[in-house]
């Protein structure tokens, strides 16, 4: 047992088949109370009460079953088709130990000691997000080993300290400020951070980084020069986006709001979008105003910073517009701090079920659009608050970013796809990661997003698959990534069209997508200033 664990750290569980499960059944008789024999109960009750810590589970009559050691009862428990629990005994046992793999915060060592009630309370959370180069160091000297692993195939190592010079350096070159909650920083492999693929989205490290490409910029989707109104983005004809507000509860290294979201970097001054009454009511006469305007997307920043107060408010004037018809809520909440959701002394997702509720009422429909990129980012919390969104009647949708390194291959990506659907999760977008500064290494050709969808498409239900889409540079919109116009692939230029998008000098436009300057074309000296000729050359 290696030093420092308990046996209390360790989980097992054994999946069986059939047969073993008989054989269990033999040796282990269960005592059944009068009381408590067959009796239904929702699976995400029994999974909270219960904690099982032991388990087994197999397929028996059609019928998944499970026994287990929970904390201080032992239960046997079957699923039948319509996914009912029936839990067939309970009897006393010995206390069972917590477990690692249920306990994922623990093998932080900051948070040893930190119990689940502390762990799924977002107040909690939030007091322990990791922001600020003092905070950033404490933690990070804590959490890494001394050696980090550099290169799987020669097993050369760096040291703690030249990691951590390696981070803050990426941070200064960044276009994203740092924060994190604990949530999605227990989902890191700490001891071989440089490859995980949840560190990669969120912690930048200047010696992965590439010069950025030419067309690369801050704002590539022209959001600024598309808004009315100061945060409100008018591009489709009958959808706009509201902004909020410029604050995310973690920030992702590949934001498309660089140029907005977050505090200000070393490289980077914000136009922050304040979240102040006066600015959303422009915003809301904006849309007023606007006959043809149906469907607002609400984003940020991050709706998870917005007050439950502040989601009733919003979603109420939406619904008391007649022109508007649908309306989402985004956020990556869901996948970044799935424990508010499930925590009662929170109000937000209270919020959000009684604004999904009144618009129903109403004839409306209101979704949540979430943002997962890896499974690794999905726990038993994710499945508990996600299901309470779906019990709920809380439609939610996804929309993953295409991330080099990270969902670029295909057991990655259908695996992410079928855990999402798994959860009554929608899997509605994969977009090609955006022009934005400062992320050409996490950037893939558009040839990926191809190859990816063709290899997908076939193996999950229709409805399932999501459509994979570039949003164009420049303000054209999103299109499907197959849709192209043109695509040399030597030059790694792709041209769409959008005839639906007009206005401020869209008619007959042609928009270019650049695939990431890929290593062989950078050996030969490229810089941002001669790349033009050196892809023409290569
Ligand atoms: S959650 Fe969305 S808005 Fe916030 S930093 Fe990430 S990509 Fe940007």
């Amino acid at each position: 047992m290696p030093a420092g664990k308990t046996s209390q750290d360790y989980h097992f569980q054994f999946q069986l088949r059939s047969l073993t499960y008989i054989i269990l059944q033999h040796k282990f008789p269960l005592q059944l109370p009068a009381n408590l024999s067959a009796m239904q109960l929702p699976m995400s009750l029994i999974r909270t009460a219960l904690r099982p810590t032991i388990s087994v589970s197999a397929r028996f009559a059609s019928r998944q079953v499970a026994i287990g050691l929970g904390r201080s009862r032992l239960i046997s428990q079957s699923v039948s088709k319509n996914g009912a629990a029936e839990v067939h005994g309970v009897g006393l046992v010995e206390q069972a130990p917590s477990t690692l793999e249920r306990e994922f915060w623990r093998a932080v060592p900051v948070w040893r000691d930190v119990g689940e009630s502390d762990f799924l309370s977002y107040r909690w959370s939030i007091a322990n997000l990791v922001q600020g180069p003092e905070k950033l160091h404490k933690f990070l000297t804590s959490v890494l080993p001394e050696e980090i692993p550099l290169d799987q195939a020669s097993g050369t190592v760096q040291s703690q300290q030249d990691l951590i010079a390696d981070i803050y350096a990426g941070i200064s070159a960044a276009t994203m400020a740092l924060r994190m909650t604990p949530y999605i920083l227990s989902r890191i492999n700490w001891q071989n951070p440089r490859t995980d693929p949840v560190f990669r989205q969120f912690i930048p490290l200047k010696s992965m980084m590439r010069p950025d490409h030419p067309n690369l910029v801050l704002d590539s989707l022209h959001e600024a020069a598309d808004s009315p109104v100061n945060g409100l983005v008018h591009r489709y004809p009958d959808k706009a986006l509201f902004l909020p507000t410029s604050v995310c509860p973690t920030y992702c290294t590949f934001c498309t709001r660089s140029y907005a979201v977050g505090a200000d970097t070393e490289s980077v001054l914000k136009s922050s979008l304040k979240p102040t009454r006066k600015r959303w009511e422009q915003c809301f006469e904006y849309i007023e105003s606007q006959p043809a305007l149906q469907d607002i997307v609400v984003s940020g920043g991050d709706s998870y910073y917005l007050q439950p107060e502040h989601i009733m408010m919003i979603g109420e004037r939406l619904i008391s517009m007649p022109n508007i018809k649908r309306f989402r809520f985004a956020s990556k909440g869901l996948a970044v701090s799935p424990n508010r959701i499930i925590d009662r002394s929170d109000q937000w997702v209270d919020a959000i079920i009684s604004v999904s509720n009144k618009a129903r009422k109403m004839g409306k429909a209101v979704a949540l659009h979430t943002h997962f990129n890896h499974p690794n980012e999905i726990s038993w919390v994710t499945e508990l608050a996600a299901q309470k969104l779906f019990e709920a009647g809380v439609t939610v949708r996804n929309q993953t970013v295409l991330l080099r390194g990270v969902n670029d291959n295909v057991a990655t990506m259908s695996q992410l796809i079928r855990s999402l659907a798994n959860m009554n999760i929608l899997p509605y977008y994969v977009y090609q990661c955006d022009m934005v500064e400062k992320v050409e290494h996490l950037r893939t050709p558009v040839q990926t997003i191809l190859d990816l969808e063709k290899q997908i498409r076939g193996s999950i239900a229709g409805f399932m698959m999501p459509q994979f889409i570039v949003d164009l540079p420049g303000g054209g919109g999103k299109r499907l990534a197959h849709s192209f116009k043109s695509y040399d692939r030597r030059t790694g230029r792709s041209t769409y069209e959008a005839p639906a998008v007009k206005g401020r000098g869209k008619e007959n436009k042609v928009y270019e997508y650049w695939d990431p300057i890929e290593p062989s074309v950078e050996d030969e000296g490229t810089t941002q200033d001669n790349y033009a000729q050196v892809v023409q050359q290569a």
